[in-house]
């Protein structure tokens, strides 16, 4: 499993996939532990590293994982093949925002680390899918550092995702259903739950 992780790490870094980084995925990993998370949807698996590792956490954690890039998917089925977690990691082949659900299917924990400029969506597709005590977890959300300081990039693409991703925020601000904490964590993560109003 170490050596897996390892050569995942490496593999990442060579083709240039973004995998969450190391002191990110320790306190997702932390996280599901201490609260007890068993059910795991992720949007945007990559090669599997962070849903491997989150479904490391703890015995009882399952993990769905969707990935719309083929290569990426392939090589996410083989590395959890390569660990043993065949019953523990479900990995999906589609595009997240074609994906149907089964209606009633919830999970304790949605991790929301695909295309960036499609955050919101993800958020409103997926918060149906949530257990009323849940958490929705977004990675990326300094976006290595441009968040905030759009002014300063030159490239027009690179600047939009930006203002997406600005967007992303203020809309989790702005949501009364949930309350979103952000942390300053690897490249910087939110914890959105609902709000249960008193009476
Ligand atoms: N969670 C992974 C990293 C994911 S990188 C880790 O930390 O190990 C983001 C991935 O999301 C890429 O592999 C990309 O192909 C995938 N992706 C982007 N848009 C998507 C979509 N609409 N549906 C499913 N996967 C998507
Ligand atoms: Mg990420």
């Amino acid at each position: 499993m170490k050596q897996l992780i390892v050569e995942m790490e490496e593999y990442a870094k060579a083709h240039n996939i973004p995998i969450m980084q190391k002191e990110g995925i320790a306190f997702l990993m932390k996280f599901i532990k201490t609260n007890h998370i068993k059910n795991v949807l992720e949007i945007g698996s990559a090669i599997g590293y962070s849903a491997i590792l989150m479904a490391s956490s703890d015995v009882d954690v399952k993990v769905t994982t969707i990935e719309k890039d083929e290569t990426c998917y392939m090589e996410c089925l083989k590395n959890v093949k390569k660990c043993g977690f065949e019953s523990k990691v479900n990995v999906v082949f589609q595009d997240a925002l074609e994906v149907n659900l089964a209606e009633g299917t919830t999970y304790d924990l949605i991790f929301i680390d695909a295309a960036k400029g499609q955050y919101r969506k993800f958020f409103e597709k997926f918060e149906y899918f949530l257990a009323p005590n849940g958490v929705i977890v977004t990675d990326n959300l300094k976006f290595h550092g441009y968040v905030g300081n759009k002014d300063k990039i030159e490239s027009k693409n690179l600047r939009q995702l930006v203002g997406k991703i600005e967007s992303y925020i203020d809309f989790l601000n702005e949501n009364e259903e949930f309350e979103t904490k952000f942390y300053d964590i690897g490249d910087g993560i939110s914890l959105s739950t609902r709000r249960h109003n008193e009476k």
